[in-house]
């Protein structure tokens, strides 16, 4: 693969194997990262990147849409058969501007939002004031219990009950725990808000049968392909029938031009790979992975936010070993090991510096590891954190990683 891209721009292709080299030797532990199959690449990679077809299925405001009729079909149906949506949108660029196409379809300017805050593990997109949700809509925020550090249900349903919201937005960034689908709707049909899911995170885990799926729950559930899901950048609009012409409408031509039908046809390809039982066993093995994760963390002094997790994602407060989140960050970038800073609930820590950094086991379940790993990966984090600032530690650390991430090749079809 790539043959031509080094004979033409060698610039580019070395900077390209570069990061291949990074990928294959370091521990990747942003949990809103993956590793694409081949397949995917491939389909992501393909002729269907040179085409306009601007509308949808059978409806184009182009010719010659034939074959990227029967792809988007593809991806449309295998979506629908792996959430039991009513209908799917396949066509969103990006989380963000998925969101954006459900606010337009189900609001007007000014109208409330009820989301969860940004630093209590809701998204951006979900209201903040420097993004165009905040901007552009009435925000009200709800946020996690101090002492718990989880959804307060009755919380949630006083404060919509007193805003009475259009939408209720169930839908997590940096949220550990399981969700109650049923009480969120509940709560919507009390106080007469659509209910809006937002499952960037946990779609993979959703589609694998390991999480509950809240699409018979909701109006509308937005996901991201890129996440758990394992598939291309992208995002996807489930919703049920009475919402799909407003949405479909939002979409295009409310927010956004012509499809990526690459993209797409590589949706239609993730998709198929998460129909498969093997999908399940993966699923399973993420969850069972952060799971031994974070029991070797708390074992070694560590502070989990919510106490642990149920999904594929930790919280992890890092002030026990004195430094902040940024700090714990750049320690273990040293080590070949990336995470992100992250806020915590009620966090003192500006959003830039944090109290915590944020890991999951998504990239690292992908390569093969298992329990036995995670308790190897969870010690050097640790390490690390406890040798911060001591350089030459941290240059040992990193062989170690090297080391371990070379008993689990990446790609090696790549060369
Ligand atoms: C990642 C994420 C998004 C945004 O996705 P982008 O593709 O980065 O725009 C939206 N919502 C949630 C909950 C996310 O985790």
């Amino acid at each position: 693969m790539y043959e031509h891209l080094k004979a033409t721009d060698s610039k580019v292709f070395d900077i390209m194997q570069s990061e291949l080299g990074r990928q294959r030797e370091g521990i990747e532990l942003i949990p809103s990262e993956n590793l694409v199959t081949l397949a995917v690449l491939e389909a992501i990679g393909s002729v269907f990147n040179n085409k306009y077809s601007e509308g949808y299925p059978k409806k184009r405001y182009y010719g010659g849409n034939e074959f990227i009729d029967q792809s988007e079909g593809l991806a449309i149906e295998r979506a629908k058969e792996l959430f039991g949506a009513e209908h799917v949108n396949v066509q969103p660029h990006s989380g963000s501007p998925a969101n954006q196409a459900v606010y337009m379809a189900l609001m007007e300017h000014g109208d409330k939002l009820m989301g969860l805050k940004l630093d209590h593990g809701g998204h951006l997109s979900h209201g903040h004031p420097v993004n165009f949700s905040g901007k552009t809509y009435h925000i009200v925020a709800y946020e996690v219990d101090k002492e718990t550090e989880t959804l307060d249900y009755d919380a949630i349903e006083a404060l919509a009950m007193k805003e009475k919201p259009k939408i209720l937005l169930a839908g997590f960034t940096a949220y550990p725990r399981n969700i109650d689908w049923k009480r969120f709707r509940n709560i919507a049909d009390k106080c007469g808000a659509y209910l809006m899911a937002d499952i960037a995170h946990t779609a993979g885990l959703i589609a694998g049968k390991a999480l509950l799926n809240p699409v018979p729950f909701c109006d509308v559930v937005t996901t991201t392909t890129h996440k758990t899901l394992r598939g291309p950048r992208g995002a996807i609009i489930m919703c049920k029938a009475e919402h799909a012409k407003a949405i479909d409408k939002a979409v295009f031509p409310g927010l956004q031009g012509g499809p990526h039908e690459h993209t797409i046809a590589a949706k239609a390809v993730a998709f198929g790979e998460a129909l498969r039982p093997e999908f399940q066993t993966y699923a399973a093995q993420i969850i069972k992975n952060a799971k031994a994760l974070a029991e070797t963390l708390k074992k070694r002094g560590a502070r989990l936010v919510a106490d642990g997790t149920d999904t594929h994602l930790l919280l992890v407060d890092v002030r026990p070993f004195n430094i902040n989140g940024k700090q714990a960050e750049n320690a273990l970038d040293e080590a070949a090991m990336y995470c992100n800073k992250n806020t915590i609930p009620y966090d003192p820590a500006k959003p830039f510096i944090g109290s915590g950094i944020r890991i999951g086991t998504p990239t690292l379940t992908t390569r093969g590891m298992k329990e036995k790993e995670m308790e190897i990966v969870g010690n050097y984090i640790i390490d690390v954190l406890e040798h911060h600032d001591d350089d030459e530690y941290l240059a040992k650390k990193r062989k170690d990683v090297l080391a371990l991430c070379a008993k689990f090749p990446i790609y090696p079809e790549l060369g």
